[in-house]
């Protein structure tokens, strides 16, 4: 009896300590493979849009396959590029590029006072320039970029880019800097892409399949961009038309694309002529207590204070520890 119940016990304890190892072998494991999510989520961040679309690629989407492999090459390129000019790689380089599916959400939800649930507390701003290039301008916007080291998103006209070849040197610098080019219809004409001030589907596509055409000719055709801005601004032709936007949204999404307003600016096309002095006070005063600050300014003809302003305005936003991103 004794040595039966000493047997029971015994076979208890192994039974115990069995659970025991195979716990503890499940932990380790479990911490193991949480620990290899967050490391890959860690060097693929800004591309997560892209890996989400994965889940619905189909037999026919092979380019999409190879334009998210090429996005992710262009991106781990540039961070090798600053390497070399600086010679330390810093996490910073990693997270310079912001996707824009992401921001695209974080400014609606801002707009309609929601917390975006990736905010994380960093403070991050996005130089963007609209309407050009311009020969006069984008040239001094891109030395002033270059001294101060920081990268800027460029919204394109097409018509500019096709009316002058100087211009079309400027896109292939633009590149060539690590900016990133984004698309801002073709003639930027409101009466052509808006008649009776409503969005007009077919003719705001063509217009951006105009300007890819004219971006391809000279920066090859593998380029593309995600990236877009409505002329005049979505906040103009949603108050007078907010179902030709809803619509055009939808139309976007389906494509892949996706449309950045602003939630700072300049004032440099708005209102009464200003100087490098008051555009920069403009900039202040509107990224005030923004944690993601997209800032609208122009490198158009004409624009000669924004390019004087801008260093100023950079040193400012670097002083207030802000991170400086493109928009991809
Ligand atoms: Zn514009």
């Amino acid at each position: 009896m004794r040595k039966q119940r000493r047997y029971k016990t015994m076979r208890n304890k192994n039974t115990k300590l069995a659970r025991l190892i195979v716990s503890f072998i499940f932990i380790v494991l479990f911490v193991v493979s949480i620990r290899s999510l967050i490391d890959i989520k860690t060097l693929y961040n800004g591309q997560e849009a892209q890996a989400f679309d994965l889940n619905n690629i189909n037999s026919s989407s092979e380019n999409k396959i190879n334009e998210i492999s090429n996005n992710l090459n262009r991106d781990l390129g540039t961070s090798y590029k600053k390497e070399s000019t600086n010679g330390s790689f810093t996490q910073k380089n990693k997270f310079e590029v912001e996707d824009v599916a992401y921001l695209e959400s974080y400014l609606s939800k801002e707009i309609k006072g929601e917390k975006c649930d990736r905010s994380y507390g960093k403070k991050v701003v996005y130089l963007t320039f609209d309407d050009g290039p311009s020969v006069t301008v984008t040239p001094k916007i891109l030395d002033i970029l270059k001294q101060e080291n920081v990268h800027a998103t460029f919204f394109l006209v097409g018509k500019a880019i096709d009316d002058n070849n100087n211009a079309k040197n400027l896109v292939k610098r633009e590149v060539a800097e690590g900016h990133a080019i984004a698309n801002h219809t073709y003639s930027h004409n409101y009466d052509y892409l808006y008649p009776g001030k409503k969005v007009n589907l077919d003719n705001f596509m063509s217009e951006i399949e105009k300007t890819n055409q004219s971006l391809r000719k000279i920066l090859g055709d593998d380029f593309s961009t995600r990236v877009i801005r409505l002329p005049g601004g979505r906040m103009t032709w949603n108050i007078k038309d907010s179902d030709g936007v809803g619509k055009l949204d939808k139309f976007l999404h389906d494509k892949d694309y996706h449309e950045i307003d602003w939630n700072s600016l300049s004032k440099d096309a708005e209102g009464q002529h200003k100087n490098a002095e008051q555009l920069k006070q403009e900039v202040i005063k509107s990224v005030d207590g923004k944690e993601k600050a997209v800032i609208l300014m122009h490198d158009t003809y004409g624009k000669e204070e924004t390019a004087k302003a801008l260093s100023g305005i950079i040193k400012y936003l670097k002083d207030q520890e802000y991170e400086f991103k493109i928009i991809r």
